[in-house]
């Protein structure tokens, strides 16, 4: 099951005896329902059994009582081609982040090419192959968003609206490149956010020698979209100046597994106390120095949950609503007309918790049962996380 290549239909697909929805939703987290029908990868009822049509399922799927939620969206990766990271040499990354309960990863850039072009044509070329090239071939079936190009200095907005026009939707990380000064940020991150572009802006020190700082002024000036890895990748900005961009910007915090983890939970609680939670997205930044992180969404999570003492269902809605709201997908919320993507967990085996929301929040991670992506099952008992207590079973179908 490792390369499955985008399309096929998942027909009618029925999922019954849900024993706890986690929505997305951070406004209303944990659904009363258990049970919900997919048409060809599109969520088309939720709620009790009896209130859905369920007749003639094409599959049928007991999830056995575990937790249904959206598939995890890994705001910020670092891909290049196919399933393959140059950064430490490994092959199946994204289908062991798969095994991780990710459906969904976004590009922060396609940096770790190596002889990565740097003039302006080229840095162009590269974007658009790299779009292409993941919106036709899914590793796990995971949706990569990529064509994330690195901003050199001497861009003009032309060059934005070219790429805008040929499908770059995502600008990489704000600072790897060349322009690193606030006041060239904030023209290009206009003219990208003119054209459709979402922008994310490196947050803190180098992340590797060549690279450079990006302080909090620079990044309030530039202005972009999402304030990536704002507990540093690695190296933070001091706390204080942390709190000070989640309060002074209105634009999404995210938080990586790659970062300072004392600052994760401070941003984290920063934005709680700012009454915006919703602004909360999560990634992991791998693959990067640390390496390749299959469950780094996942240990976030209980992160977060666990020494940060945020409820868990809020956070899992970090990992999926919020950054599916913010970056305007169609997945990571349950509700009906959302792309069927969907992670199966319980609560490990042996986990002090006596439920999965307990376990999270006494710092396990949970085993992930069964992920769906636009209604086909991508994996089963995942391979990588602490085998869960129980797990769904196909039971049926035509
Ligand atoms: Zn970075």
């Amino acid at each position: 099951m490792a390369d499955v290549a985008a399309g096929g239909k998942s027909g009618k697909v029925v999922i019954r005896n849900i024993g706890l929805m986690l929505s997305g939703d951070i406004d209303r987290p944990i659904l009363d329902a258990d049970t919900v029908v997919v048409v060809d990868g599109i969520i088309t009822a939720v709620g009790r059994e009896k209130d859905c049509d369920t007749a003639e399922p094409d599959s049928l799927i007991d999830a056995c009582g575990t937790c249904l939620a959206p598939g995890l969206i890994d705001s910020h990766v670092h891909p290049v081609f196919g399933d393959w990271t140059p950064r430490q040499g490994q092959i199946g990354w994204i289908d062991s982040s798969m095994h991780g309960g990710v459906t969904t990863m976004i590009s922060a850039g396609e940096v770790h090419l190596p002889g990565r072009p740097k003039d302006i044509v080229g840095l162009k070329a590269l974007a658009i192959t790299a779009q292409r090239a993941f919106d036709n071939f899914r590793p796990g079936g995971v949706k990569v968003l990529a064509g994330a190009p690195i901003i050199e200095k001497g861009m003009v907005e032309s060059d934005f609206a070219e790429l805008a026009a040929a499908g770059v939707t995502l600008l990489g990380e704000v600072g790897l490149g060349s322009v690193k000064a606030g006041y060239e940020a904030k023209e290009m991150v206009a003219w990208a956010r003119k054209h459709g572009i979402q922008s994310t802006i490196h947050t803190g020190g180098p992340s590797i020698p060549g690279s450079g700082l990006i302080d909090k002024d620079v990044v309030l000036e530039a202005d972009a979209d999402v304030i990536g890895h704002i507990n540093g990748g690695h190296t933070s900005l001091s706390e204080a100046h942390v709190c000070e961009l989640c309060e002074k910007s209105s634009r999404a915090i995210e938080i990586v597994h790659n970062g300072n983890e004392r600052v994760a939970i401070a941003a984290a609680q920063a934005a709680l106390q700012l009454k915006c939670p919703h602004r909360v997205i999560l990634g992991t930044d791998s693959p990067a120095g640390s390496g390749v992180q299959p469950l780094g969404m996942l240990r976030l999570i209980a992160l977060l949950s666990s020494l940060g003492r945020i409820p868990a269902e809020l956070v899992f809605c970090f990992a999926t609503g919020n950054t599916a709201r913010l970056r305007k997908l169609n997945c990571g919320l349950i509700e009906v007309g959302r792309d069927a993507d969907f992670v199966f967990m319980d609560r490990a085996q042996h986990t002090a918790g006596r439920t999965l929301l307990e376990s999270v929040a006494l710092g396990d991670i949970p085993g992930v049962g069964m992920v769906m992506i636009d209604g086909l099952v991508r994996a089963g008992r995942s391979r990588n996380t602490p085998p869960a207590q129980e797990v769904p079973m196909v039971v049926g179908g035509h």
